[in-house]
């Protein structure tokens, strides 16, 4: 995807503050963090929302989805526990079209809609 600002940061057009990577995914810094710890994961490949996995790509998901523990242990969240989020179109205020797992952590949250 050309105008994609996460696929350039996948291809190094465009520069992230990396802590994790495999063959499957990114996990890079959030430039505008709303908590201690604001990780974004996202999959290598373009797709552009939770909205839009097809069959195909329900392996890769479920790899990502086995991987953030692993990030969040490395960024010290494991005991104190964390947040997974993904947002999805207007309505679920998704500003960046490449899907992407918000990690939050590093205080106690709270739940707003
Ligand atoms: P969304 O609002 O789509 O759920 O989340 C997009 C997130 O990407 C936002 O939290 C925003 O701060 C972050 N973001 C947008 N552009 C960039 C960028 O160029 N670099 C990084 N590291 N984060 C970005
Ligand atoms: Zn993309």
């Amino acid at each position: 995807m050309e105008d994609c600002i996460f696929c350039k940061i996948v291809s190094g057009e465009l520069p992230s503050d990396k802590v994790y990577e495999n063959d499957d995914l990114l996990a890079f810094q959030n430039i505008r963090p709303d908590a201690p710890i604001h990780v974004l994961v996202i999959p290598k490949q373009h797709i552009a929302s939770a909205h839009r996995i097809s069959d195909a790509e329900a392996g890769l998901i479920g790899r990502i989805h086995a991987t953030i523990p692993a990030i969040a242990e490395q960024l010290g969240l494991g005991e104190n526990g964390y947040r997974i989020v993904t947002n999805i179109g207007e309505h679920g205020q998704q500003t960046v079209p490449h899907l992407h797992y918000h990690i939050l952590g590093g205080r106690q949250l709270t739940w707003q809609h």
